[in-house]
């Protein structure tokens, strides 16, 4: 066990850790996260990074974790956080060069938050991170409310612009299960076994049609719900333009 010294509270601050074995892409992680005011620290491999992540006086607030790493690799990493009670709540977003769409979808089916497909813009991963850890403060919330949309989880009520919105109990259930997961990638499956209350195994164009139906309802407030094509949906919220 590590003890730190006193006076070493910018040690203690909340950082996002790193687990990239390529070191050009790691450091400019680093450099553009530190400009805008994160701190952050590199692991090389899966084993260091498990290891730092799972250092309890200085836990992560977040992963950006590469899958293809040589030893344990990311989608490895990601599950053996998932069961273990300091780090199963740690958000994870993958960084994968790989097109395929089967290990994002394995990756997301284990509990990575989201992923991001290399190469990437730095602009993007930032705004993933900052959506991410939005997420996880409100994660007890009662209701959900942007400039335009509101939704009441505890009255079962949403709005759009001021305007009541009429759903079904699933429609509120799926809009619920998104916006408390705001940020975050919902496969298919994820969605039917959550909101359909038990293992879906039927057609998924049942759900993709709640969802179309569920814009269609929200209007104005429709395209707070994006596709992300092959995988599911994401909750992207009010977008501002600025
Ligand atoms: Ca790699």
């Amino acid at each position: 066990m590590t003890i730190l010294g006193s006076g070493d509270h910018e040690q203690m601050k909340p950082y996002i850790l790193i687990v990239e074995d390529e070191e050009d892409i790691a450091e400019s992680l680093r450099y553009n996260l530190e400009r805008e005011g994160f701190k952050s620290r590199i692991a090389e491999s899966g084993e260091k990074g498990l290891r730092m992540a799972l250092d309890e006086n200085r836990p992560p607030s977040i992963l950006l974790l590469d899958i293809m790493l040589p030893g344990m690799n990311g989608i490895e990493l990601c599950r053996r956080l998932r069961k273990e009670p300091t780090t199963e709540k740690i958000p994870v977003i993958m960084l994968t060069a790989r097109a395929s769409e089967s290990d994002k979808i394995e990756g997301l089916d284990i509990g990575a938050d989201d992923y991001i497909t290399k190469p990437f813009s730095l602009k993007e991963v930032i705004a993933r991170v900052r959506a991410v850890l939005r997420r996880v403060d409100r994660d007890d919330m009662e209701r959900y409310e942007d400039e335009r949309l509101k939704v009441d989880f505890i009255e079962m009520r949403a709005h759009c612009d001021g305007n009541e919105v009429k759903l079904t109990r699933k429609e509120f259930g799926l809009l619920t299960h998104l916006t408390k997961n705001a940020g975050r990638v919902a496969t298919r499956q994820n969605l039917l076994d959550n909101v359909w209350g038990y293992s879906y195994f039927g057609d998924t164009r049942t759900l993709d049609v709640h969802i179309r139906r569920l814009r269609q309802k929200l209007g104005d407030c429709g395209d707070c719900i994006e596709t992300v094509v092959g995988v599911g949906y994401r909750f992207v919220g009010y977008q501002s333009q600025d």
